[in-house]
């Protein structure tokens, strides 16, 4: 498919030390005929054939969700990911992103069908033999076998690697006969193929394919959850149940590698479904603003209200621009790899894992921005918003478990700064040097705050700056201060990723805005702009507090004293009228019952 993906390939990690321009980052204003045919044709499948189904759904209807699942394999959109080959649309990863933000409306489909396309499939479609793609991806593509994957335990989630189940070779040697339990398994009531992750005599983690059928294996009762009821969420255990040998998938020992790197595709379009439930919420919550009616006027009418909404679209405004930052870098890192290739899978792996700091970022802040947004809609609708009749109340509960799932938003923030640091320690992000420099001038000359670029949202492009030697500053300290024991230091080290989050998402608006900018006129570039100043001043916001806190952690006294002066310096900012911003961001949502930068 023609894509316009920028040209330039840029480093994981690299927009801490490096600047870019407009042009050199993807942004939903890149979007081409395609994708937007692609977006409509998964909206529409869902307005017709999902949404009506919801209440069915929640009651468990038999047989409903394999029905979906088959009806939208009919289409292709349980293997957007999948090469041709083996059934699959083989889309760019920006279709794909699109897929899964319009997926999103219903939190069960969203969640069945994203593991069924995700988690499901890939891990075969990429690591299987030519044997297991032949049999298996085939008819997970058409959902005429439903799969699942199965990696946490009652005892092991977030450590996985600690799993208790457990396989050993059969006398014969031609089985594995496995034993233990998984759990939280989703799709697990309803799946044929369960993607298992087990240690092969007690330490070797391996990956196999293991199908219902196979004696020996059962499935648990569904779990009740708080959200996603329409889902199915079970255990699923194993008794001595014999594997073929030829269902290892990968290599012996190997399997945190599937494991992971699959991580980071769902990380990535989890993320991007969060940005469609938040653009669906926003529009909700316009909707019902313009109508509903308190003291003789619209509730729209409400500077509380707006602010509220003015929040909501800001916040969605920047991390939609990291959704398709990100997709559309993974997109140019992939260009080349042929999905047939052997190698395929290694190169796909290899580009997700160079991106894996973005793809983390994208998961924290999407499920964290829908998390806000459901709250404040929910709010919006009042009462009504706390009513089960009502569709606000299920996105509600659905949205919760986006932050615990995909590696909960903990373990994220500890694995970006950690691959951060890994990657400067080796040499392959300069990050070190750039520290230590900043580190060096600090504490000898003031250096100047931020530049003045002449452009538009220069403040911004400060505040940018300002904000990558914040990180610089803080990580720097951090790790000259506390060096090989860092990691115990958990809060700091949350606290740099939170810096490094901001310091992504308000780069990527300020890019985003300046591109629509230089493109079009006002007033849709004028309410992106709004946008990136509202982001863009409260991230400085929260990046001053999280900052001083840190340091306060790291130094004291004239050290202290000498790095709070630098990070004043970092993030000294004019005062605009930011609630003016906040109430044109919210009259043009309100304007079009929309997220206005659909
Ligand atoms: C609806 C649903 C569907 C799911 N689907 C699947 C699926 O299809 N396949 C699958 O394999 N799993 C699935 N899961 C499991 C999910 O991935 C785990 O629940 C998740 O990884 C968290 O693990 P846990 O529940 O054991 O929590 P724990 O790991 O016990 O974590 C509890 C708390 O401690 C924190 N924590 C843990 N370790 C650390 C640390 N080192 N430092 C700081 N804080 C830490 C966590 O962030 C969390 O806040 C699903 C879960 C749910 C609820």
């Amino acid at each position: 498919m023609a894509t316009a993906i920028p040209e330039v390939r840029i480093k994981g990690g690299s927009f801490l030390i490096e600047t870019r321009t407009p042009e050199e980052i993807f942004t939903p204003e890149d979007l081409t005929d395609q994708h937007r045919l692609i977006g409509q044709t998964a909206e529409e499948f869902v307005a017709q054939e999902i949404l009506p189904r919801s209440k069915e759904m929640e009651e468990k209807k038999p047989g409903l969700l394999r029905e979906l699942l088959q009806k939208a394999a009919e289409i292709g959109l349980c293997a957007t990911d999948v090469p041709q080959q083996y059934g699959g649309l083989e889309l760019d990863k920006i279709s794909s992103i699109i897929v899964s933000e319009k997926m999103a409306r219903n939190g069960s489909w969203a969640s069945t069908v994203g593991a069924q396309s995700g988690i499901g499939v890939l891990p075969i479609a990429l690591f299987g033999t030519e044997a297991q793609k032949q049999k298996y991806v085939p008819k997970l593509s058409s959902a005429e076998w439903v799969g699942a994957y199965a990696l946490s335990e009652a005892t092991s989630a977030s450590d996985a690697l600690h799993c208790q189940t457990r396989a050993a070779l059969s006398p014969a040697g031609r089985h594995y006969l496995l034993n233990g339990s998984k759990m939280w398994i989703t799709n697990g009531g309803i799946a044929d193929v369960y993607v298992v992750f087990a240690k092969l005599d007690g330490e070797k983690f391996t990956a196999f394919i293991v199908e219902r059928g196979f004696p020996g294996v059962s499935v648990g009762a569904e779990e009740h959850k708080m959200g996603v009821r329409g889902s199915s969420t079970t255990p699923l255990n194993f008794e001595n149940a014999p594997v073929p040998v030829e269902n290892v998938l990968g290599e012996i020992g190997k399997g945190h590698r599937i494991a992971f790197n699959i991580l980071n595709f769902g990380r990535l379009k989890l993320g991007a479904g969060c940005v469609g439930a938040s653009k669906y919420l926003i529009a909700e919550a316009a909707r019902w603003a313009n109508e509903r009616h308190a003291f003789g006027r619209k509730i729209a009418d409400f500077g509380l209200i707006k602010e509220k909404l003015g929040e909501m679209v800001a916040r969605a405004y920047a991390v939609e621009g990291v959704s398709y930052r990100t997709s559309g870098t993974i997109e140019r890192a992939l260009e080349g790899v042929h999905p047939a290739a052997p190698t395929a899978a290694q190169e796909t792996m290899a580009a997700l894992q160079e991106y894996a700091v973005e793809c983390s970022i994208l998961k924290v802040m999407g499920t964290e921005t829908l998390d806000f947004i459901a709250d404040e809609t929910v709010q919006i609708y009042g009462g009504y918003g706390f009513s089960s009749d009502y569709e606000i109340e299920k996105a509600f509960r659905d949205q919760r478990v986006n932050r615990i799932f995909e590696g909960t938003n903990e373990i994220n923030r500890l694995l970006m700064t950690e691959m951060l640091m890994k990657r400067a320690m080796k040499g392959e992000l300069a990050l070190l040097p750039a520290a230590q420099k900043l580190l060096d001038e600090m504490l000898s000359l003031p250096s100047p705050s931020g530049v003045e670029d002449g452009q538009p949202l220069a403040d911004v492009a400060a505040l940018v700056e300002g904000l990558k030697k914040t990180v610089l500053l803080v990580a720097g300290a951090a790790a000259q201060k506390f060096m090989a024991a860092l990691p115990e230091e958990q809060e700091l080290v949350g606290a740099v990723s939170n810096l490094v989050m901001e310091t992504y998402a308000t780069e990527t608006a300020l890019l985003r805005a300046r591109k629509k900018i230089a493109r079009s006129s006002e007033p849709a570039a004028r309410a992106e702009a709004d946008a990136t100043s509202v982001y863009a001043y409260e991230a400085a916001d929260r990046a001053e507090i999280e900052a001083r806190r840190a340091l306060a952690r790291i130094a004291e006294g004239d050290l202290l004293r000498a790095y709070l002066g630098a990070l004043r310096r970092f993030l000294r900012r004019p005062s605009p009228d930011r609630i003016g911003f906040l109430r044109r961001l919210a009259d043009r949502a309100l304007e079009l019952n929309l997220y206005p930068f659909a």
